[in-house]
């Protein structure tokens, strides 16, 4: 496992679509070898989760984990999930407004995520996996999802919110937070 650079905004591999993994390759030693190195800078650069794109490889694999995250406090627990080739399906028309974050931009800033997805994807031993996901949890699928199509928060974010992580800290935290925590209290997650 190796923590690799991560590409920030303006790098080319975060504008690239990545391109689904075969399923006879997923067990491959070059699957197997990113999803170790996503894992492992995921995890250094304290993120609550990484796409291929921003470690500059081309597949459809993103991870995700969340686990009492310095960088996002109010996040209810993810347990560690690879997922190859994911696959996002909007249940229904609820919103919520996330202050976001993001390891390839030095920036935050609001978006509107739905709230209820089912998500399917292949894990790293070529299993099949469906299920649903709401609320923050939700808004970390769509995250990382959107990388694999080459799309940041910055084309996502309304303009005006967007701010640097201290100003938010200065300026806006208290407020998202506890607007943030009111809605996973509602949602469960
Ligand atoms: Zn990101």
């Amino acid at each position: 496992m190796t923590v690799r650079d991560i590409c920030s905004i303006g790098h080319p591999a975060l504008r690239i679509p990545a391109v689904a993994v075969p399923e006879a390759e997923i067990a491959g030693e070059r699957v197997q070898g990113i999803v170790d190195d996503l894992i492992d800078t995921m995890r250094h650069a304290n993120g609550a989760g990484l796409a291929a794109n921003q470690i500059g490889e081309t597949d459809r694999i993103v991870v995700i984990e969340v686990n009492d995250n310095p960088r996002y406090p109010y996040k209810p627990p993810i347990p560690l999930t690879v997922a190859i080739n994911p696959q996002l399906e909007v249940l229904d028309g609820e919103t919520v407004v996330i202050n976001e974050g993001c390891l390839s931009v030095p920036l935050r800033g609001d978006v509107a995520r739905s709230v209820n997805l089912r998500v399917r994807y292949f894990d790293r031993h070529g299993a099949e996996h469906c299920h649903e996901a709401r609320g923050l949890a939700a808004g970390t699928w769509q995250h990382e999802c959107d990388h694999l199509d080459g799309i940041l928060i910055t084309d996502r974010a309304d303009p005006a919110t967007l701010c640097t992580w201290e100003e938010f800290e200065r300026h806006h935290r208290d407020a998202f937070i506890e607007r943030i925590t009111r809605f996973v209290e509602l949602v469960g997650s």
